[in-house]
């Protein structure tokens, strides 16, 4: 995949705050690329802005609840007025329902268990929010040259892998936050169907089990090493893929 070069380019992370988001916003500053920080706390915003500033490049914090359509609107309004447009969406926000970690709570992972709330809380999150947030920006990123959308997706999105009976999905029960990756893959594909012909290429990025705060730091990859592969997708040139699933080792079956 060749990467282009992206000094002067703005970039939107939603849940850029912390986490994978964090990383991939220091990471496209450090390459020159105006990061606008989404966060739903404007003070850890704000913070994670500042600190960016301080160390590696440029960036501007925006509050943006995913959930929330007024905060997402507002957050487009806010970019239109000072940018004028956006070169990069990274869609990161995400939550896990009661967690990766928490293996004997079975309310959002065992199917025969689930409480349908959390389930639905879980997909607000991490398809509604996306829909919400890739439909406020689109304006913008056509406004961009040559845009790009990644969503943040999960090796437990596949149906592939979840369908390998003895493989490691088939033992995990996600009623919650793997369907909700699926779903997310989903829409990539008709994102990246619509927006083809416009050279805005879409793609999901899988990060691998990445020590944040979404497993309760159960993860053995650095935040950089997860943000990695989502860098790439942001900065692919004209000829990079679209509509694809990928890890940082290459694609992944759905
Ligand atoms: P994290 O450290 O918990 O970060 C999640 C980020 O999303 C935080 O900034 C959080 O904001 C934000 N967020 C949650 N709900 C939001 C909302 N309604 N509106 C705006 N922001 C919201 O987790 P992470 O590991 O970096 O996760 C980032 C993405 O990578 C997620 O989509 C996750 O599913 C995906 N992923 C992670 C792993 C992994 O191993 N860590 C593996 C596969 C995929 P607050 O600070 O306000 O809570």
């Amino acid at each position: 995949m060749e990467e282009r070069t992206v000094q002067g380019q703005v970039a939107l992370v939603t849940g850029g705050n912390k986490g994978i988001g964090r990383a991939v916003a220091e990471l496209l500053a450090a390459e020159g690329v105006t990061v606008v920080v989404g966060a739903r706390d404007s003070r850890r915003g704000e913070e994670a802005a500042a600190a960016i500033r301080r160390g590696v490049g440029e960036a501007r914090a925006v509050v943006l609840d995913v959930t929330d359509p007024g905060s997402v609107r507002a957050a487009a309004r806010w970019i239109e007025e000072r940018f004028g447009r956006l070169d990069v969406l990274v869609n990161n926000a995400g939550i896990s329902g009661s967690g990766q970690a928490a293996p004997q709570d079975a309310l959002d992972r065992v199917p025969s268990a689930v409480d349908v709330e959390r389930v639905r809380a879980v997909f607000d999150t991490n398809v509604f929010g996306v829909i919400t947030v890739t439909n406020a920006m689109l304006p913008l990123l056509r406004r961009s040259k040559a845009a790009r959308i990644v969503n943040l997706s999960s090796h437990a999105a596949s149906l592939t892998m979840t369908a390998t009976v003895g493989g490691p999905l088939s033992e995990l029960p996600s009623m919650a936050y793997s369907p909700s990756k699926t779903a997310l893959n989903a829409l990539t594909l008709q994102y990246a169907n619509e927006l083809r012909e416009e050279n805005i290429l879409v793609n999901a990025a899988a990060p691998g089990y990445v020590d944040t705060d979404i497993n309760g730091h159960s993860g053995f990859l650095t935040p950089a090493q997860g943000a990695a592969v989502v860098v790439r997708l942001a900065t692919l040139g004209d000829d990079g893929p679209t509509g694809g699933f990928f890890s940082e080792d290459g694609p992944l079956p759905w």
